[in-house]
């Protein structure tokens, strides 16, 4: 039996926050103490539900005492309240004896075992037990609990969406901030293109031009170093270069030693090239090709590089070589197609300039020979007289003319003539100094203009001249000859003209004396408006042929 502080201390044990499980141990040990049930089975009301929820057995029956209360409760009446025998019926083998004890709004409990059934005291130990409050207490706190563990739950769900959305929105912003960028990009690039393009149409001084756009490129680009290597005449090679003032220079590199055979390369190729990591990607045959020589790259020290010819109508006119140290770019076909158009401005540009230069080399150029022509010789002849008077230097003339071209043209044709022209044209050339001026002044006459030169030498000169005229063969005719006549300032004339007319004075002298040779002028001073001409000069080949 127990004694009243063993039920003050099950009281308070019972009033305590317990969970389902606990409680209705407690419960169920505290009827098995009082009463004997060796079994005993909690069916609790739920109150939202309005139904029996949980149920829970304690007990050597346990495992039978489930299916028991999930068929006791089916056929309770919830709000009827009372201790009562179980219908046989619903019993079993294992449980052939049971008692509900039905508490409304609480829960129902089945008693079952070798035990004192009688209501009353059933009823005693319930009323002297909180069991009641103990269950509901502990119902609520489990629900409590559930509610809590679901709410936990829930808010880990929400968390979780919330750290999905954070994450979206993180995209979101950075794909926004990509989309900016590119489109920043996008309006840099076509800027640049632009600005390049109204450079090449606004400036005609090719210079200017090159320098500006490598610079504008590599500042543009972001790049370590840009240049614009140019094909000049006899393969000789124009640089313009930026950088970023990190890196070494590297023009003289690129224009002596293997530099020079990577410029060669370079300048040979026909589409864009670009290296990475001192190596071309993708490139066969790249042994004994300079271009492709990773030791040379690293001499260079490019990371990232990219070659790109400047063409147009098929002939490389220059070439754009871009350079990044700092990182392996990767060059995009974005990047690619605005360093396309770039290049094909640059390539306009150098085009432009090289016929501008063209049509002014020819302006003063002989078509034949390719010596300077009449015009640019009458002002070098202007000019230079101008200087020597200026400075009180010498300036001497020879006029030299190819003899019986008549017969030649007559007897071997006109190509044979044309010919005969050319070659005195090429020794001329070929046997001056650099600041002599050698002209074809008409028809078979040439002109040699010899500044800083006294009449002896330059009739040495013309002696030259005219043995290397006579070695000279030219199929059909054979060897040439040719007369020459030569004048000094201030040793014979006081002007340009009558400077020219001496000259030519004294050639008349040679063809008289035979031809295949050379005469000084004489040192009567020659009057250009004719007051002291001689009687020669007025039959002069000059005044003949104009
Ligand atoms: P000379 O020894 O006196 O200078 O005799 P020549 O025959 O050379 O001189 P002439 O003045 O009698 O004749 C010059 C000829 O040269 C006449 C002209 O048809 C010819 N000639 C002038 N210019 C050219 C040219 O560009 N090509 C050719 N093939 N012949 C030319
Ligand atoms: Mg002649």
């Amino acid at each position: 039996m127990t004694t009243e502080h063993d039920n003050s201390n099950s009281r308070h044990e019972l009033c305590r926050l317990l969970e389902l499980d606990e409680a209705t141990a407690l419960v169920a040990e505290l009827l098995h103490r009082e009463l004997g049930p060796d079994t005993v089975g909690f069916a609790l009301w739920d109150e939202d539900l309005e139904e029996y929820g949980d149920t829970v057995s304690w007990g050597a029956s346990k495992a039978e005492m489930g299916a028991l209360l999930s068929a006791l409760v089916e056929d309770l009446e919830p709000e009827k309240e009372g201790i009562a025998p179980i219908d046989e019926d619903l019993l079993s083998a294992a449980i052939e004896k049971a008692v509900s004890v039905q508490l409304p709004g609480c829960a129902v409990l089945v008693l079952t075992g070798d035990f004192d059934a009688d209501s009353e005291k059933i009823q005693k130990v319930l009323d002297l037990h909180p069991v009641r409050e103990t269950l509901k207490n502990s119902w609520l706190y489990t629900e409590l609990i559930r509610e809590n563990r679901r709410l936990r739950s829930s808010y880990d769900e929400l968390e979780d969406k919330t750290t999905d959305l954070e994450e979206q929105t993180r995209r979101m912003i950075n794909d926004m901030t990509m989309r900016d960028s590119l489109r920043t990009k996008q309006v840099e690039r076509e800027r640049l293109v632009y600005w390049i393009s109204h450079l090449v149409k606004s400036s005609v001084r090719i210079q200017e031009v090159l320098e500006t756009a490598v610079e504008k490129i590599g500042t543009s680009l972001s790049l370590s170093r840009c240049h614009i290597l140019r094909a000049g005449d006899n393969d000789s090679v124009d640089l313009y270069d930026y950088n970023d003032g990190q890196n070494p220079n590297i023009n003289d590199l690129l224009l002596h030693g293997d530099g020079r055979e990577f410029t060669r390369a370079a300048l040979s190729l026909k589409s864009a090239q670009y290296f990475e990591n001192y190596s071309v990607e993708g490139v066969q045959d790249q042994e004994n090709n300079p271009l492709f020589d990773p030791g040379f790259m690293q001499k260079l020290g490019t990371k990232s590089g990219l070659v790109q010819p400047l063409i147009m109508r098929e002939k490389v006119l220059g070439v754009l070589f871009l350079e990044d140290f700092s990182e392996m770019r990767e060059w995009s076909i974005d990047d690619m197609a605005l360093i396309g158009s770039l290049a094909d401005n640059l390539a306009v540009a150098i085009e432009n300039a090289d016929l501008h230069r063209e049509v002014e080399k020819q302006a003063v150029t002989d078509g034949l020979t390719g010596v300077s022509n009449r015009r640019s010789f009458n002002e070098a002849l202007e000019r230079e007289f101008e200087r020597a008077k200026r400075y009180s230097q010498d300036l001497s003339l020879i006029v030299v003319d190819l003899d019986f071209l008549k017969k030649i043209n007559d007897t071997y044709g006109h190509m044979a003539g044309d010919e005969a022209i050319k070659n005195i044209g090429r020794v001329l050339a070929q046997s001056s100094r650099s600041t002599d001026i050698t002209a074809r002044y008409g028809g078979e006459e040439f002109c040699v203009l010899l500044p800083n030169t006294d009449i002896d030498m330059a009739e040495q000169l013309g002696e030259r001249l005219r043995r290397l005229i006579a070695e000279t063969h030219v199929d059909g005719p054979g060897n040439l000859s040719a007369s020459l006549g030569v004048a000094a300032y201030p040793l014979h004339a006081d002007t340009a003209d009558s400077l020219f007319l001496k000259a030519d004075e004294a050639l008349y002298r040679a063809k008289q004396d035979g031809r295949n040779c050379i005469r000084v002028a004489s040192l009567e001073k020659k009057d250009v408006d004719g007051g002291q001409s001689s009687g020669d000069s007025k039959q002069s080949l000059v005044q003949e042929k104009s």
